[in-house]
């Protein structure tokens, strides 16, 4: 499809404008933004509309009302469509809204099997908001198939899958997910907010759909809050259009052009996030004051050859053991200057943070060290600072709390 080929009668911008025969840079750079066809604008523009002038009743240039659609939105859905190999997406005010309207596809009895150690967040909305609701939720560690396929009962309508996982970044087999899923009759579903589709395509894996949380690395400069969900279902994804306009949990067409802007540099990003990640994580293995490092990239990962099976890349997360005591790891956050002490992830600027007395506080002591967070586990999200500066930044910390 050419960029001028585009008929300047049709709604705009086209949700076919997939560009599958293009690489992944450019397809994020290009896809669903073809130039605005009136003025040639090479960027989508931020339609700061309510409603839309009609030419007559019953007659409309492809949008009537902005919580149905949004010119803004719609470039945005089409753009992550084509990165998750999709062809349709459907965008949310949240990543948590996003999880939220997956839910709502099922019916009172329908059960759901679920990652263990998924985000805090959707753990809170299974077990306070929707498990009320009638919906059956059962936890399982994924890494052991046999549970996941004892878990599965003949109400099974969903695995929910998230890899790599937060903070331990245990990584899940996404095909043997999708093929446990089918046999029962259940849609497998994969949270990739973690690996990006840069990283990791779940829909080529056999997935049924993929959510984001675009607020990480997506957005990727921490302005925005958003989230996503792409599939080629297309009962599925009518389904979800009809949550969006009737639950209206949809986002403002600022936050769609923000992530827009963050999705062209996606890849360079990602680059760079794991570059650095990967050397972070070599150099804290060696270190002495460190008694674990955990990275999928690291060949002492358990699932390391899962993770370089499914994934082109092991991601910009590099969770360690600090020897010593809870204080002392609140100590060592506190002390880095590069690093900013903060929770959440996936944007240019790093970040660091202790899940034990952060994140992961809400999990009751007992919980958190038989799933593995132990009280010195620190989190980085590594940005794209230069790393000599993060690393001697970490090196002044582990001085400072010794
Ligand atoms: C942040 C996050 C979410 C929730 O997204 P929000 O945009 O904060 O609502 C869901 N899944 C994962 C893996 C996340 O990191």
């Amino acid at each position: 499809m050419s960029k001028f080929d585009i008929d300047p009668g049709a709604p705009w911008p086209p949700r076919d404008y997939l560009l599958p025969d293009l690489g992944f840079g450019t397809r994020a750079v290009h896809a669903g933004q073809p130039p605005e066809p009136r003025t040639g604008a090479v960027m989508v523009p931020i339609y700061q509309t309510s409603t839309y002038a009609q030419p007559g009743v019953g007659d409309h240039l492809g949008y009537e009302y902005a919580r149905t659609g949004n010119p803004t939105r719609t470039a945005l859905e089409t753009c992550l469509a084509s990165l998750e190999h999709a062809t349709h997406g459907v965008c949310f005010s949240s990543g948590c809204a996003a999880t939220s309207m997956m839910c709502h596809t099922l019916r009172p009895g329908d059960h759901v099997v679920s990652s263990d150690d998924v985000y805090g967040g959707t753990w809170r909305l299974f077990t306070s908001i929707f498990e009320p609701l009638g919906i059956g939720f059962t936890f399982v560690d994924m890494t052991d198939h046999d549970a996941v396929r004892a878990a599965v009962r003949p109400s099974t309508k969903m695995l929910w899958v998230e890899t790599p996982t937060n903070p331990l970044l245990k990584i899940v087999d996404i095909a043997a997910m999708a093929n446990i899923a089918h046999a029962g009759g259940a849609r497998c579903v994969v949270d990739n907010t973690f690996a990006t589709p840069y990283f990791q395509s779940p829909l080529r894996l056999g997935a049924d759909a993929v959510v984001h949380s675009t607020t990480k690395y997506i957005g990727g400069h921490s302005d925005v809050v958003g989230g996503a969900v792409l599939t080629s279902d297309d009962d599925l994804a009518n389904r979800l259009f009809t949550l969006q306009n009737s639950m209206g949990a949809m986002p403002g067409p600022q936050d769609c052009f923000l992530q827009l802007r963050g999705l062209k540099t996606l890849h360079l990003r990602m680059r760079q996030h794991a570059a650095s990640a990967g050397a972070l994580a070599d150099w804290l293995s060696d270190h002495a004051e460190v008694d674990a490092v955990i990275y999928p990239g690291l060949p002492g990962h358990p699932q390391h050859a899962i993770a370089a099976s499914q994934m082109r890349g092991f991601g910009g997360m590099v969770s360690f053991e600090l020897r010593g005591s809870l204080a002392r790891a609140e100590a060592f956050v506190a002390a880095t200057r590069v690093f900013t002490l903060a929770e959440s992830l996936g944007g240019v600027e790093s970040l660091i943070e202790v899940p034990a007395a952060m994140t992961h506080a809400s999990v009751p002591p007992a919980v958190r060290k038989k799933i593995g967070i132990a009280d010195g586990l620190i989190r980085l999200s590594v940005g794209v600072e230069e790393l000599v500066d993060l690393k001697s930044d970490l090196t002044a910390a582990f001085e400072e709390t010794r």
